[in-house]
């Protein structure tokens, strides 16, 4: 692999960063855990009070788990085939991550235009070029009144239980909340980065201040609210905050307004490059939203610039970039280099343009953290040395110059993170650092299975559970289906488009796809979809063949590599996007559904 890398001395520099990182690891697999595991789930809402009610035992048509951007999605496209619905969620209205992310500065790094869905339906035009979560949360709930959907929810709700009745061709799902009905179509979609995860260090409970993971954030602890009123009640706190990860970025600016002193623990910096945030253009935004089905074409466009580009599939440099901000921007220009070069493209010179496209990306960041951040010492900490996929790339425009205050300390942990917590705060490399509140900005768990990852048991025919039948990777027909699971769709990515950076996108088609089959299904007079075992067996060796094995052992611990974990399974090499790229996979799907056959599917 490193035959080709352009620049030696800086993949040597990688390296030992990486077995820094993976020397200091206590065990093989990183250890986290559950932050429900700790708390009692039904206590872990602080925004909104549980409101009682009667149990539900009936029947329904399609149930959708989770309210989210997937649920929400998927329930306005079937709002158009008028189909009866109910939705469930655990938090306490529509949002998913974006109820429960609430932590000062939270907004989204994706432009709104492609990021917040149904824009075109609901009318919202975004107030600005990366919308923060207070809109964005509103959005939600607009989305749920534009397409009636509040009357279908039922929030404050924890399926427990899901199971096929085959006698009956239901779904039954239990909840927390003494819910047990049957569905004859159910919609999972759970998300993928929900569920905060705590370090497992010793100690946590034992702390005697104030504590909170940044997705249940506690404004009677800080003062302030979501919509940037001032954290009044930190000017006489030293506040530490674990992490220094894509949430980090955008929390540590806020704090440091307000907190006496404020400790920013890093195990591993994050490549913070420029935002460029700023209000709607409204005039560029009315040219480009001037004709019916511009999401769309938005949407078509980003990806055009965010593919993985492989020999053959990267974008002309006369293709319009529509958005021309951080993502879309570093893949036109890396487009022109692979047009630049001479002769027939082979995989080496593709090899090589990329690594060297990726050395210059990365230092540019470095140099810009030398321009922003006054003392060297703190510039140097600040400093990424990984490639830039190795962890989430980060952008925000005033991170970095938060270290120049005088009330800001960047604890750097040199890769080893933090030791243990005490009574009275956080001991890093011998060293206790007393502290009145610690904020745990530790990140969520990667869900890529939601078998393995949901907090109750699917269990399909014959008393198959999905846990079992992936507990080696996940095993799909398109990323929506999966054998002896009649009438479950799976509303993700993986061995789908596996499109990362605009989650959303991945939902619209998803959710035409669900519209469309069960359409089929009942208007032909049969109660059951479900997907044949042999197509499913060609979509899994197709992938496992040909797709692009994500977690990358090259490089530094992450949840993208499954935190530096060096083997490669058949977990991993099933944990694929579509092989021919989300576009292709995108197209294909559209050709699917629209000739009508649905290949690959039984219907009965
Ligand atoms: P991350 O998993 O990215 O970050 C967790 C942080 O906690 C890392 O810095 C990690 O260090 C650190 N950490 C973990 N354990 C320890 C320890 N024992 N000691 C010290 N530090 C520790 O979580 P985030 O919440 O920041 O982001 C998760 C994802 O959520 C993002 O990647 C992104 O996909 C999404 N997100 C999107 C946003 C957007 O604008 N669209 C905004 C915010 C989040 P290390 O790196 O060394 O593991």
């Amino acid at each position: 692999m490193t035959t080709t890398v352009p620049n030696k001395d800086l993949q040597r520099k990688y390296d030992e960063e990486r077995d820094k990182r993976l020397a200091a690891r206590k065990s093989k697999d990183e250890d986290f855990v559950r932050i429900e595991t700790i708390i009692n789930p039904d206590e872990l809402d602080p925004y909104k009070e549980v409101t009682p009610r009667e149990p539900l035992h009936d029947d329904v048509e399609v149930t959708l788990l989770g309210g989210g951007w997937a649920g929400l999605m998927t329930a306005a496209e079937l709002r158009k085939s008028d189909r009866q619905l109910r939705i469930l969620d655990q938090a306490g209205d529509f949002g998913g991550v974006w109820y429960w992310n609430r932590y000062p500065g939270v907004m989204c790094d994706t432009a709104s235009v492609v990021y917040m869905p149904l824009l075109e339906e609901t009318g919202h035009k975004p107030t600005e070029r990366y919308a923060h979560g207070p809109e964005i949360y509103a959005h939600a709930q607009r989305i749920g009144r534009h397409f009636d959907l509040y009357k279908d929810a039922y929030f404050h709700t924890r399926v427990t239980g899901l199971s096929w009745e085959e006698d009956i061709k239901r779904w039954r799902i239990t909840t927390n909340r003494g819910d047990n009905f049957t569905s004859q179509f159910v919609s999972l979609g759970i998300g993928s980065l929900n569920v905060p995860r705590l370090p497992s260090f010793p100690g946590t409970m034992d702390y005697k201040g104030e504590w909170f993971h940044t997705a249940r954030w506690d404004y009677n602890a800080t003062g302030g609210s979501p919509d940037g009123a001032e954290m009044d009640k930190l000017s006489d706190k030293t506040v530490a905050i674990i992490g220094t990860g894509a949430t980090a970025i955008q929390v540590v600016p806020e704090l440091a307004k307000t907190a006496k002193k404020l400790l920013v623990i890093q195990r591993t910096p994050t490549s913070v490059d420029v935002r460029g945030n700023g209000p709607t253009d409204y005039e560029w935004w009315d040219e480009l939203t001037s004709q019916e089905g511009w999401q769309q074409k938005v949407y078509d466009n980003f990806l055009d610039f965010v593919e993985e580009y492989k020999v053959g599939n990267y974008p002309s440099s006369d293709t319009v970039d529509l958005l021309s901000d951080g993502w879309t921007m570093n893949g036109r220009k890396l487009a022109h280099r692979l047009e630049a070069i001479e002769g027939d493209m082979t995989p080496e010179k593709f090899r090589s343009v990329l690594y060297q496209w990726d050395d210059e990306v990365q230092q540019s960041i470095r140099d810009r953290t030398d321009v922003e951040v006054e003392d060297k010492a703190t510039a140097d900490g600040l400093k990424a040395w990984y490639r830039a996929w190795c962890k989430r790339p980060g952008f925000h425009d005033e991170y970095l110059q938060t270290f120049n205050r005088d009330n800001v300390e960047l604890v750097d942990t040199d890769g080893k993170g933090v030791e243990r917590i005490t009574e009275n705060g956080v001991v890093i490399q011998g060293v206790e650092y007393p502290v009145d509140m610690i904020i745990y900005s530790t990140g969520f768990l990667y869900n890529r299975n939601a078998s393995k990852d949901a907090f109750f048991d699917v269990i399909g025919r014959n008393g198959l559970k999905l846990r079992d039948k992936w507990n080696d990777g996940m095993l799909t027909y398109m990323g929506y289906f999966t054998h002896d699971f009649p009438n479950m769709f799976f509303q993700q990515s993986v061995q789908a488009a596996f499109l990362v950076s605009n989650v959303p996108q991945n939902f619209a088609d998803g959710a035409r796809v669900l519209r469309a089959v069960i359409d089929h299904t009942l208007d032909s007079g049969a109660e059951v979809f479900e997907p044949t075992q042999e197509a499913e067996d060609a979509w899994v060796d197709h992938l496992v063949e040909n797709g692009t094995v994500a977690d990358d052992p090259e490089c530094t611990p992450g949840y993208l590599n499954g935190e530096g974990k060096r083997e490669i399974g058949m977990a991993e090499r099933r944990s694929v996007g579509f092989p021919a790229g989300k576009k292709a996979f995108f197209n294909h799907v559209r050709q699917w559904r629209a000739d009508g056959r649905f290949t690959g599917l039984n219907f009965a």
